[in-house]
């Protein structure tokens, strides 16, 4: 009734039917039983009431679904958003409803011929679908012949419709036409599209951590595993499944203390992030240092939900931060503390001293001869010479004590808590010792002395700088005093060195003030009869103005470091001329040798100089030899030959100086452009040895082999000179026959002894 009620249309139609129908039933009765209608015989009461009740039955039940449900099917088709069109048997539409008609007509523009007011009516489907734009139709897996899906663009937009046919039959079951219902579902393909697209993302950035060079891991919001990717696993060397649940403290490598991981904890808490450097330790319980950046991801409600840490290993890193800090603090070669660090330890050692009143040594070392094994056995060799005398010096001290290498053959070594003299005294001699013993580097022996200066703080000096000028100038005091030795800083090294530094000064006013004088030594030769003076070599000496006598081995390498030996040498190129016109002019026609500094072939000056000297005193007929020493010559091969070519070209002679202490090779002889091999003074010596070595005969016959001519030095004894010429050695020079001579000393002598 309540239905009826708010349904007044229907519950007229309703009221109406009963109402019709009981009359009619009720009005029947009447007829059938009034006296009229005799020709019935039975009682058609109960008929009439069983009519009633049936018509009251259809009006209560069925009267509202016959009436209703084609109301509302109208309804629905008018209303609902899906588009519905029938079309028929021919495909030509016969009903669209009003959202088919509205669609149709929001494509209205230029391109399609659409009018306001059309009902599409009698225009067959497919030209209705033209008026669509870019209608596709869309492949999907559920697609059946009356199932698809279609999609077409408009206003920048796609839209997906879903497309449902069904067939209309007629009662022969034949085919009259066709019901096609557009479903709108653009907003469920849309969905489904960005959840395809989020989906895609999500295995990609999947992929990534799975793939990525870094260690990612994933941890809850109470800290425990739930993720790490391969490389994670490949560098800690736990698997997945010894990691997930578990918290990230497993990995602890025991390295940090506690206010380290306060502090991480801190800025995460306050930051969302933490960045740094980090042990941890592997499986296999090795610890390794990793760059760590640990990120906090909050979820919508800002509660911390998860924790993710990326790490890169960076033990490779390490390594080279710990090869550059040792590149910086340590020799290469060695493997001994370098300047930087030796400085830096005695700082700290003389500030220890300081504070518990002991005193420091320091050792200042330079090896005796290693430059002449360096350049004439060749750098390789030299560097393992470095590396053992590092070795032996190390093993000299306590641990506790530091030896460095400051350079080239410079040592220093560094000895705390000194309390006596006699400590210092008996390490050096420990470290002179060790280094004398002898050295086998490639299939050679060799010896190798080291002179130590020592200075004392806070005795001799407190500071750094003041510690090494006293030590260095002992050094130079151990030097001066014979190799091998080792020498206190005293006051009175202090002294020399500052004769040095006036000599320095005085040498440049030496040439101007002609204080320079060359002496002549006499060099002999055997005719098989007697000796003849054949030659002179000429020895500079200094004589100064309140008349000291200089040697040169006291300012030869003073004027080399000055760089005052190219006057020098220019100088006597000059005076060894004049010498030649003197000796002339008094009938003696010798052969003269000069001695030429390594420093003077730099720059080209010495073949320049030479040559020009030559042009000025042209046409004198000067019989001249260079000498020059035959370590110089290891050290600038190629250069000294082509220099030496040169010299030998403008008619000069020469002679390699020393010969026998520089180790140069028979092949690089060969290349020499030389005439003499001035046999050195220490072979010379060995002959009256007991236990002589006997090289000169060796010297000699190798000198035949390269067509050079020999000439000892420093030959002092009759011995000695029995020896040589038996040996066969062309010439002899020493204080035997004479010390070096002045000028006119020269002369006399010569004028005896060759009977002129
Ligand atoms: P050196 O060229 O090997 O000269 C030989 C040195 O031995 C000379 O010393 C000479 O006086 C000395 N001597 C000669 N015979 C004997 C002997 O029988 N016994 C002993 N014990 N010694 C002997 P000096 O004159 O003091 O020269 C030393 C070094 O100075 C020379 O060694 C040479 O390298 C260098 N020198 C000398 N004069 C010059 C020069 O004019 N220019 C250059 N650049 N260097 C020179
Ligand atoms: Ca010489
Ligand atoms: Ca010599």
């Amino acid at each position: 009734m309540i239905k009826a009620i708010k349904s007044p249309k229907l519950y007229r139609r309703q009221s109406t039917f009963i109402f019709t129908g009981a009359i009619v039933s009720i009005g029947i009765n009447f007829l059938f039983i009034s006296a009229n209608f005799k020709s019935v015989f039975i009682d058609v009461t109960p008929i009439c009431m069983l009519l009633t009740l049936i018509v009251l039955y259809l009006g209560m039940f069925h009267m509202p679904k016959l009436v209703i449900v084609p109301i509302a099917r109208d309804l629905l088709i008018e209303n609902i958003k899906d588009i519905v069109i029938i079309v028929d048997s021919s495909n030509k539409i016969i009903d669209i409803n009003p959202a088919g008609i509205k669609l149709i007509m929001s494509f209205k523009n230029k391109k399609f011929n659409i009018k306001q007011g059309m009902n599409f009516i009698g225009i067959k489907f497919n030209d209705l679908l033209k008026f669509v734009p870019d209608i596709k139709h869309v492949t999907t897996v559920s697609d059946t012949s009356n199932e698809y899906t279609i999609t077409f663009n408009f206003n920048n937009k796609t839209f997906y419709y879903r497309v449902y046919k069904s067939s209309i039959f007629d009662t022969d079951k034949s085919e009259i036409g066709r019901l096609f219902t557009f479903h709108n579902i653009t907003k469920m393909q849309e969905y489904t599209n960005n959840l395809k697209q989020l989906n895609d993302e999500l295995l990609i950035s999947y992929r990534i951590i799975g793939t990525a060079m870094e260690g990612i891991l994933m941890t809850d919001a109470s800290g425990n595993i739930i993720k790490v990717n391969d490389s994670f696993q490949r560098v800690s060397g736990y698997k997945k499944d010894d990691l997930i649940g578990k918290n990230p403290r497993i990995l602890k490598s025991g390295r940090h203390d506690k206010t380290f991981y306060l502090n991480m904890w801190h800025s995460l808490s306050t930051n969302g992030y933490w960045e740094g450097e980090i042990w941890n330790k592997k499986k296999n319980g090795k610890i390794y240092p990793k760059w760590m950046s640990i990120t906090s991801l909050k979820g919508s409600d800002g509660a911390v939900e998860n924790y993710i840490s990326i790490s890169t290993d960076i033990s490779k890193i390490k390594k080279t931060e710990d090869k550059l800090h040792s590149l910086a603090y340590y020799d290469l070669l060695t493997g001994i503390p370098n300047r930087t660090l030796f400085y830096e330890r005695l700082e700290r050692s003389l500030i220890r001293a300081n504070d518990n009143k002991k005193a420091v040594a320091l050792l200042f070392m330079d090896l005796d001869g290693f430059k002449v094994i360096n350049d004439s056995l060749g750098h390789a060799a030299g560097d393992l010479l470095l590396k053992e005398v590092a070795a032996r010096i190390k093993s000299s001290i306590r641990k506790s004590d530091t030896v460095s290498r400051l350079g080239g053959d410079e040592f220093t070594v560094i000895l705390e808590n000194v309390d006596s003299h006699e400590y210092v005294q008996a390490v050096s001699e420990v470290i002179i010792d060790k280094i004398l013993l002898p050295y086998s580097i490639l299939d050679r022996e060799i010896t190798l002395g080291v002179s130590i200066g020592i200075a004392l703080a806070p005795y001799d000096e407190s500071t750094v700088e003041g510690l090494m000028r006293k030590a260095d100038a002992a050094m130079y005091d151990a030097k001066e005093s014979g190799k091998g030795k080792y020498s206190f800083s005293s006051k009175e090294i202090e002294k020399r060195n500052q004769e040095i530094l006036e000599m320095q000064i005085r040498l440049n006013a030496a040439l101007h003030n002609k204080e320079f004088i060359l002496y002549l030594q006499p060099q002999t030769a055997f005719d098989g009869n007697e000796f003849k003076i054949v030659g002179a070599e000429a020895l500079i000496r200094w004589e100064t103005a309140d008349g000291k006598i200089f040697t040169p081995d006291k300012f030869i390498p003073v004027s080399e470091n000055n760089r005052m030996i190219i006057p020098i040498g220019n100088w006597i190129l000059e005076e060894i001329f004049k010498i030649d016109r003197i000796l002339k002019s008094s009938g003696i026609n010798i052969k003269l040798s000069i001695n030429v500094s390594s420093k003077q072939f730099e720059n080209n000056n010495l073949v320049s100089k030479i040559k020009e000297i030559f042009k000025e005193n042209s046409p004198q007929n000067i019989d001249l030899v260079i000498e020059i020493t035959e370590s110089f010559l290891m050290q600038n091969t190629e250069k000294a030959i082509q220099n030496l070519q040169k010299i030998k070209e403008l008619g000069i002679g020469i002679s390699i100086d020393d010969f026998g202490t520089g180790f140069s090779s028979l092949s690089y002889l060969t290349r020499l452009p030389a005439d003499y091999l001035k046999i050195d003074k220490s072979f010379i010596d060995d002959i009256a040895n007991i236990n002589h070595k006997n090289i000169t005969p060796s010297i000699i016959s190798m000198a035949k082999t390269l067509n050079l001519k020999t000439v000892a030095e420093g030959v002092e004894t009759q011995e000695q000179i029995n020896r040589l010429i038996d040996e066969g050695c062309d010439e002899l020079q020493g204080y035997y026959f004479s010390k070096p001579l002045i000028i006119s000393d020269f002369i006399k002598y010569i004028k005896q002894y060759n009977k002129i």
